[in-house]
């Protein structure tokens, strides 16, 4: 019978961990579990920074950007001995069970504790929406609606001067944030895995731009795939358009939570106690499908990969 569950945030922070941070709280503390939170994610845990947490822990923190206890990477987590001394932690400290928030790395790491019979949930918490077992990762809505408000400020100032605008966003293996910006701000150009940059194809289309004294262009680039100086160098000399770069970095990631992604955190934050509680339930991942909060085994959802959205690849193309 599970008595005392854990939570920590692992991997790269998003807005949306506090509030979901808060409903496995309540949630558990509703069900009368004790609850533990584990600070700097599994770094903290293998060195035992856990702390018992009653409800006014969660006080004012569902509209927080970030996560009030912190996260952390530790690669040494792949070792063995490493997860034995973390699964040695929990049970010292007598806890049953642990909610891990974070991604795909997060969750693999989640699967070698639950070896050690350590019941575990994961609930992906990511911006760059690139776990596979679910459609929506908690932080994605926010990070892309700070992506659009920079943009509407970058089209200002572009279109007062007849530029070109390169704007890098984050997704190095997932370019859910370009498209979906480029989809959302009508950008002329975008650039990521699923859309590789076809130069001629891009030159021809901004000469021609230019040529209709069109007033500017944004090209959206994914991260770490190609440097953006250099295009931008070859934009303005193959096709006349003053052009400038833009790298949003770490702003991506900061901020208060969007609506969506509050609820979001809400739904499976909550999910994760119920499937802890439910004897007959394994360690699971939680995700969203067709707007509907599932659940898969975690050995299933480590070795998903994410699917390509081929259909807004397209759509962008038709849009353009
Ligand atoms: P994000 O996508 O936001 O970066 P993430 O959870 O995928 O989130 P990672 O840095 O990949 O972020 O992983 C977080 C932590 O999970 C790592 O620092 C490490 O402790 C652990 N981890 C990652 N990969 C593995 C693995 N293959 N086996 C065991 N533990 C892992």
């Amino acid at each position: 019978m599970i008595r005392k569950i854990a939570v920590l945030t692992s991997g790269g922070d998003a807005p949306g961990m506090n509030a979901c941070l808060r409903a496995v709280i309540r949630a558990g503390l509703y069900q009368g579990i004790d609850m533990y939170v584990i600070y700097d994610g599994l770094r903290g845990l293998v060195e035992g920074q856990i702390k018992q947490v009653n409800k006014d822990f969660t006080q004012d923190i569902i509209n927080r950007g970030g996560t009030i206890i912190r996260s952390a990477r530790l690669p040494e987590f792949k070792d063995p001995i490493v997860v034995e001394r973390a699964a040695d932690q929990l049970k010292d400290f007598e806890i049953d069970a642990l909610v891990g928030i974070g991604g795909d790395g997060t969750f693999r790491g989640l699967n070698d504790l639950a070896k050690h019979g350590i019941k575990v949930v994961g609930i992906p918490g990511t911006i760059d929406n690139d776990v596979g077992s679910t459609e929506q990762t908690i932080g994605f809505s926010t990070a892309l609606n700070t992506i659009c408000e920079c943009i509407d400020k970058l089209k200002d100032t572009s279109g007062s001067h007849q530029r070109c605008s390169l704007i890098e966003v984050m997704g190095r293996h997932c370019g859910d944030l370009a498209m979906y910006a480029a989809l959302a701000e009508g950008a002329e150009g975008v650039i990521c895995v699923e859309h590789p940059l076809k130069e001629d194809v891009l030159f021809r289309k901004l000469r021609k731009m230019k040529a209709q004294n069109k007033s500017h262009a944004i090209i959206i680039v994914s991260e770490n795939l190609l440097d953006i100086h250099d295009l931008a160098k070859k934009i303005e000399e193959k096709t006349g358009f003053d052009t400038r770069t833009e790298v949003l970095g770490r702003l991506q990631r900061g901020g208060s939570p969007s609506a969506e992604d509050r609820v979001l955190a809400a739904r499976m934050g909550a999910k994760s106690i119920e499937l802890l509680l439910n004897d007959k339930c394994d360690s699971r991942i939680i995700g969203v499908k067709g707007g509907q909060i599932v659940d898969l085994p975690i050995e299933e959802a480590v070795n998903m990969k994410h699917e390509h959205t081929h259909g807004l690849r397209d759509l962008i193309d038709m849009l353009q």
